[in-house]
């Protein structure tokens, strides 16, 4: 199987979304935004034996390379339209492919995110995605958007990758049962874009949880000039961490939940005025979110226990220079 043939039979996508006046097949692909939309770009890429083992299955790594640039879109308030995929091959083995095409193409229908281009090479396996997203030119939630007094929210649950992470690493262990719960949270995560649909307008800042929640919290508040304090106790309550976590991980949980990468949940601010709003909004997109901090005019990370006492925090964000 040549390369034209190759790309032919696993990466044409039939899909075709108001947005997409021509898809891959020619030099370059067309894009039409909408009349007053913005069109937001993201780029991520993954590499064997950095961000994924050489067992994964390949439908599950398709799904994974475009949930966590859906998750950049999600996270910015867009609306996918279309994305194109750079991939380096070792060989063309067909069973790969065929597994890797169906969970990648599952998930861009699901989002009617059309693949409309890319490069195939030989080489290492690497698997390199750009998506395209609209958002209303005044309601991209940007990073530098969060304002003193803003509610700091998190979506799901944190935490669960990284526990699946250390299972298979032998630091932690689960039944069957529960392993395959966070295995799947891991290998198939679910980036929140109808969450970030639902709060454009809501919300102020936004960011998706990919290295941990204080480090990408922090980004924000870089952005923002601000600081944040957060209630320990309302993120390591049941609702923003599994029960599975909880009760299977208990000594690992404050850091796995506060640092633990890969989660693809939404980190947000939001005015206290509009908390019904963030309800409605959670509601909309059948995602639940917690309330776990506010944001602050003095700079810096603070969290306080149940009893409102400081709690020492370590920001452990992932660095792949570090
Ligand atoms: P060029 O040499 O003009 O860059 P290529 O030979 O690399 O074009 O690719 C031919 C066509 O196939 C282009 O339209 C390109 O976007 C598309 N394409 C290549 N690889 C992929 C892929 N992995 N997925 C989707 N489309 C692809
Ligand atoms: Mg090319």
């Amino acid at each position: 199987m040549g390369e034209f043939e190759l790309i032919r039979r696993y990466f044409q996508h039939a899909l075709r979304p108001d947005g997409v006046a021509l898809g891959n097949g020619d030099d370059c692909a067309l894009l039409a935004p909408a009349p007053g939309m913005r069109l937001a770009v993201s780029t991520d890429m993954l590499v064997e034996g950095r961000h994924f083992l050489s067992t994964v299955d390949s439908e599950a790594l398709g799904h994974k390379a475009l949930a966590v640039n859906l998750s950049d879109l999600a996270a910015m308030g867009a609306k996918p339209l279309a994305f194109t995929l750079a991939l380096s091959l070792p060989r063309a083995d067909e069973a790969w492919l065929a597994g890797f095409s169906k969970g990648l193409l599952a998930l861009a229908d699901a989002h009617g995110c059309a693949l409309v281009g890319g490069d195939t090479t030989a080489g290492p396996l690497n698997i390199c995605i750009t998506v395209f997203g609209q958002v209303p030119q005044h309601q991209a939630l940007r990073r530098d958007a969060a304002r003193v007094g803003d509610d700091v929210y998190v979506s799901g649950t944190l935490g669960d990758a990284r526990l699946a992470l250390e299972v298979f690493r032998g630091k932690a262990h689960l039944d069957a049962a529960d392993f395959a719960t966070v295995r799947q949270r891991m290998e198939r995560p679910t980036p929140r874009v109808a969450l970030g649909l639902a709060l454009r307008g809501v919300a102020h800042a936004a960011a998706d949880v990919s290295d941990g929640l204080l480090g990408d919290l922090g980004h924000i508040l870089a952005a923002s000039g601000t600081g944040a304090e957060l209630r320990a106790g309302d993120i390591i309550s049941s609702v923003a961490v599994s029960p599975i976590l909880t009760s299977a991980a208990a000594h690992f949980l404050p850091d796995f939940a506060l640092n633990g990468g890969d989660d693809y949940e939404l980190v947000f601010t939001a005015p206290p005025s509009a908390r019904a709003q963030v309800s409605q909004a959670a509601h909309t997109a059948q995602t639940p979110v917690t309330r776990i901090g506010t944001i602050t005019a003095s700079p810096g990370l603070k969290c306080v226990g149940p009893d409102g006492a400081p709690v020492t925090l370590t920001t452990r964000s992932f660095d792949h220079f570090a």
